[in-house]
């Protein structure tokens, strides 16, 4: 052909796991095609741009951009691949190169395979964009079989982990099976147990570690490299370290639950995952046996909040953990100032970035702060027992915070409901109107209605459970208030059970949040 000789041409080779095995896709294959097509033709080879590993279905590949910076020096005006998926399977991002950008730069295009070429007014240039979709298709479906899959195994409440939480086991006869593992579940018991207790992860990892009980990690024999300063512990036991007590403790395997996909892939055009909202985990309940009760489980998990780390040589304050800065939400901590041999409040936001103004001290002597605190706790006790007796006279069920939860995802669900049924309606006009034949509707609103009937069943469950946990609390919150209404000096444990959070602001308004429901 006249003229060939003028293009300075690249060619371009790409080759990914999502392409399979193929043979006439691997690298020397496509190579040789690509050469002898310009031998044939007498173009000039400019260079070759090589993708080895590289995903079709995003741009992030170091030899493509290699490619665009020579086409923007002009060191090349065509490019060369063996067909239109090599270049690209994200129909965006190739119809973008072919429509536009190379046009846009002279650049001539050839797919030798799909017949393209952007310089020659032939009828397979109009199918290029129609084949750009073919191949995003291509690769959005295989990302959605391989998700899916695994997607229907874990709603069975299939176990599809590869290794099994601390306290289990696989079951021998069926590896989607989680069965106990006596000796580990003991240990998982006790730090429980001690979480009851109110104790931080970081005491009960130091308690666990002293009574020289395994780690994890020892069991499954990882190398263990942990430095030892003071007293050296056996290799064989291990150290406990905060972070293992915290993912035991919050981890509902524990109460026979099994709870999937914390993660998820953005989408198939990126490789990053990112942590799913825990509403979309995928929870199936009661797969396997308990170690820990529910009822246990979920208090342990009111208690978690307001468990800080506080080293042994720390002074012990009562109201440590619970304190927060009204005015920028960060913690509070307590300092005691050796000078005055007093101990004082600060907002923690302020200290960390006092050269920013984020915030203000919030410096109160804390002695008084706490007498302060407990006296307005004494009262709002006080009255929370009197409101009790009217409230038992009229038998009045209300909502006590800790069922707030519960009553969030009863909110939620039923705006989801309202919307499906929405749709639901849209989809009968849309029959109505003749856009969808029958067996669309039919199979459309199948589905919706399902969806909508599995919504109302879980509102109902947890409208029971609500009430239930309810019942529980004020019995419970009566025994903690009488307790510490009987005594002077209440204990931290007391304490965290009556209050969640206490909120300090600049202004010395103190706003006290209770674990039950606050009558003023
Ligand atoms: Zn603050």
């Amino acid at each position: 052909m006249v003229g060939n000789s003028s293009f300075k041409v690249g060619i371009y080779i790409r080759l990914s796991r999502d392409d399979g095995n193929i043979e006439s896709d691997s690298i020397v294959s496509q190579r040789s095609l690509l050469n002898q097509y310009i031998k044939e033709n007498n173009y000039n080879l400019a260079d070759e741009y090589v993708d080895d590993g590289f995903t079709g279905t995003n741009f992030e590949r170091p030899s493509f951009k290699r490619m665009i910076n020579d086409i923007e020096s002009g060191k090349i005006n065509m490019i060369i691949t063996k067909d239109m998926s090599r270049l690209g399977r994200d129909y965006i991002g190739t119809g973008e190169l072919i429509e536009k950008y190379f046009p846009n730069k002279n650049v001539r295009y050839i797919a030798i395979n799909d017949g393209i070429d952007t310089f020659i007014d032939n009828t397979n240039n109009d199918i290029a964009p129609f084949k750009a979709i073919m191949n995003d298709m291509y690769a959005k479906d295989v990302s959605k079989k391989i998700k899916s899959s695994l997607h229907s195994r874990m709603k069975e409440g299939l176990y599809v982990s590869g290794r099994c939480p601390f306290g289990y086991m696989k079951d021998p006869t069926n590896k989607n099976h989680l069965v106990i593992n006596g000796e580990q579940a003991e240990i998982v018991k006790l730090i429980f147990d001690l979480a009851l207790k109110c104790n931080t992860y970081h005491f009960i990892a130091q308690e666990l570690t002293k009574r020289k009980i395994k780690t994890p990690a020892s069991y499954y024999n990882y190398v263990w490299n942990t430095k030892c300063s003071t007293e050296c512990i056996s290799q064989e036991y291990g150290v406990w370290v905060d972070t293992t007590i915290k993912a035991i403790l919050t981890n509902q395997i524990y109460v026979g639950d099994t709870v999937q996909g914390k993660t998820k892939k953005i989408n198939y055009k990126l490789k990053k995952t990112v942590k799913n909202n825990p509403d979309d985990y995928i929870i199936v309940e009661n797969t396997h046996e308990a170690i820990i009760d529910r009822y246990t489980f979920n208090y342990v998990q009111t208690l978690l909040p307001k468990n800080v780390k506080r080293p042994e040589k720390k002074r012990f304050y009562l109201l440590d953990g619970l304190l927060y800065c009204g005015d920028c939400k960060h913690r509070i901590t307590i300092r005691y100032q050796n000078k005055t041999g007093r101990s004082y409040t600060t907002c923690d936001y302020y200290r960390t970035y006092s050269k920013y103004h984020v915030c203000t001290t919030h410096t109160n002597n804390y002695e008084v702060l706490e007498s302060v605190i407990l006296d307005n706790i004494r009262e709002v006790c006080k009255k929370y027992l009197d409101k009790n007796k009217i409230k038992e006279s009229i038998k009045d069920l209300e909502f006590g915070d800790n069922t707030l939860k519960i009553k969030k995802q009863i909110e939620s669900l039923e705006i989801t409901n309202n919307k499906l049924t929405e749709n639901l309606d849209k989809t009968y006009m849309d029959r109505l109107k003749g856009i969808i034949d029958e067996e669309q509707y039919l199979r459309v609103s199948e589905n919706l209605k399902q969806e909508i009937d599995n919504n109302k069943k879980n509102i109902d469950n947890l409208k029971n459970e609500s009430i239930e946990v309810n019942k529980i609390d004020n019995k419970q919150i009566e025994k903690y208030i009488n307790e510490f209404l009987s005594i002077d000096n209440p204990t931290r444990e007391l304490i965290i059970n009556l209050v969640e959070k206490i909120y300090i602001y600049q202004d010395k308004t103190i706003d006290i949040i209770f674990t039950f429901k606050n009558v003023t």
